[in-house]
């Protein structure tokens, strides 16, 4: 049956219509020239080709935001927008996907998040009773791009195009596993299977801060667990994220804060007069960059390294012939598991008080972004690290949807094709072997479920 290609079936959007898919999407495709329709292409290429040709840029990064944002920016105004340009928001590769899993007889469904842009989910059933759930979820957002990112280009046995490796690749090879496995009889007999296409992770993880708070609707095995000290051993959560298919276990968190100091204005010509308040941020940041991150450079994860920090922003004065009396900076604090903001904030502040500095501290993010480490003995991590042939789980350094789902009590690791090194840049491209066998990785393992 080739449900893959079928663009005449029907299936129910977020709004409770039917509608009829026929040519919907046929504009974006015939931009992407012959590609999509090219017989040489696996189901999984050809999927990914039609999800590049389909932009969804996160709202945060739409013009006239700047191009490339932040990733973990705080929730903004922008975004409670229902977004108009068609380029933005998840939405057409929501319905699509959508279209793909129910032609293959997958159950789908909607979960509003935010105005026009919802998470779908599509859920394969067991042949039995229900005792375990496995929850395959990649984002369906991206970066911002120009427009020739939006045109799949085949070369060199690599898929060029704006969410090729993040994350449209782990969504194609997810999302196929799945569809090939609900057409072949050794469909599992207790284990119940849902991929969940996640909107918003590049910004404030709105999808997956959303699906952990209903996470109890969708599945019984998600019901027992209040926090991840009482992660439910009968559930695992794959997060698809470019991990050149290695299973990761553990990544850092990020916490952004501002510092300020406040001096005393004077004339530039009496400096003597006022209190320079960037002098005073000069030391601060001199304390943060050097013994501040010694000291950090000694505290070590085994999966993870060390914490780092970063000053990254600083404003401050108004003018050179007025002494400042406002210095800010932002800094970025990547922490590791067991450190969290207070803990930060404290030990920042007992720095700055050991060398008699002294600075206002406040976070600038609104949705926290913890580290993750999920305990690689959970029995679901050990067939999934058993399946894909490796004896230990990795970690690395960027922040995911992985930790807001296990810190929603639903143990949780990272996997997919591609390579983090490809992700965000103006050239983004995923190896098409990586991309097939991430594909044919995934399918043994839930072939491999009960
Ligand atoms: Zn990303």
């Amino acid at each position: 049956m080739d449900w893959f290609m079928s663009a005449k079936i029907s299936c129910r959007e977020e709004s409770g219509k039917v509608a009829q898919a026929s040519g919907r999407w046929s504009n974006y495709f015939s931009q992407a020239g012959s590609l999509c329709h090219s017989e040489a292409m696996t189901r999984t290429e050809k999927l990914l080709a039609e999800l590049i040709a389909l932009p969804s840029v996160n709202p945060a990064f739409a013009p006239p935001s700047p191009a490339v944002g932040p990733r973990c920016r705080a929730a903004s105004d922008d975004q409670q927008v229902v977004p108009t340009n068609p380029r933005v928001g998840e939405k057409n590769v929501a319905d699509f996907l959508a279209t793909v899993a129910a032609s293959a007889g997958l159950d789908v469904d909607f979960q509003k998040v935010l105005p026009g842009r919802s998470n779908v989910i599509a859920r394969l059933l067991p042949a039995g009773k229900i005792r375990q759930t496995i929850l395959l979820a990649p984002h369906l957002d991206t970066v911002g791009a120009d427009d020739s990112q939006f045109v799949p280009r085949r070369k060199n046995g690599r898929l060029h195009g704006r969410g090729a490796c993040d994350t449209k690749g782990s969504v194609a090879a997810m999302l196929t596993a799945l569809c090939e496995l609900a057409n072949t009889k050794s469909r599992p007999q207790e284990t119940e299977i849902v991929f969940a296409g996640l909107v918003d992770e590049e910004n404030a993880q709105a999808g997956s801060r959303a699906f952990v708070g209903q996470a109890s609707r969708l599945s019984p095995f998600f019901k027992k667990v209040r926090d991840r000290r009482d992660a439910c051993p009968t559930a695992l959560a794959i997060i698809g994220e470019p991990t050149r298919l290695q299973v990761v276990a553990a990544h850092k968190g990020s916490i952004w804060l501002q510092l300020e100091t406040r001096g005393r204005a004077a004339h530039g010509a009496t400096p003597q007069l006022g209190q320079n308040a960037v002098h005073e941020m000069a030391r601060i940041v001199d304390a943060l960059e050097t013994d501040y991150a010694a000291r950090l450079r000694r505290r070590r994860h085994p999966l993870l390294g060390t914490a780092t920090v970063n000053v990254g922003m600083i404003s401050g004065g108004t003018q050179p012939n007025i002494v400042p009396d406002r210095c800010a900076i932002t800094i970025d604090r990547r922490t590791l598991p067991g450190e969290t903001e207070t803990s930060v904030r404290r030990e920042i502040a007992a720095l700055l008080r050991a060398k008699r500095l002294s600075a206002k501290i406040s976070s600038t993010k609104l949705a926290p972004c913890l580290p993750l480490e999920t305990n690689p003995k959970l029995p679901l991590v050990r067939q999934f690290l058993r399946s894909v042939g490796q004896t230990r789980p990795m970690g690395v350094d960027f922040f995911c949807d992985a930790a807001v789902l296990s810190e929603g009590g639903i143990p949780s690791v990272v996997f997919g094709p591609g390579d983090i090194a490809q992700a965000h840049t103006a050239d983004e491209w995923i190896s098409l072997d990586s991309l097939e066998r991430g594909k044919n990785l995934l399918l043994s393992f839930l072939k491999s479920l009960p």
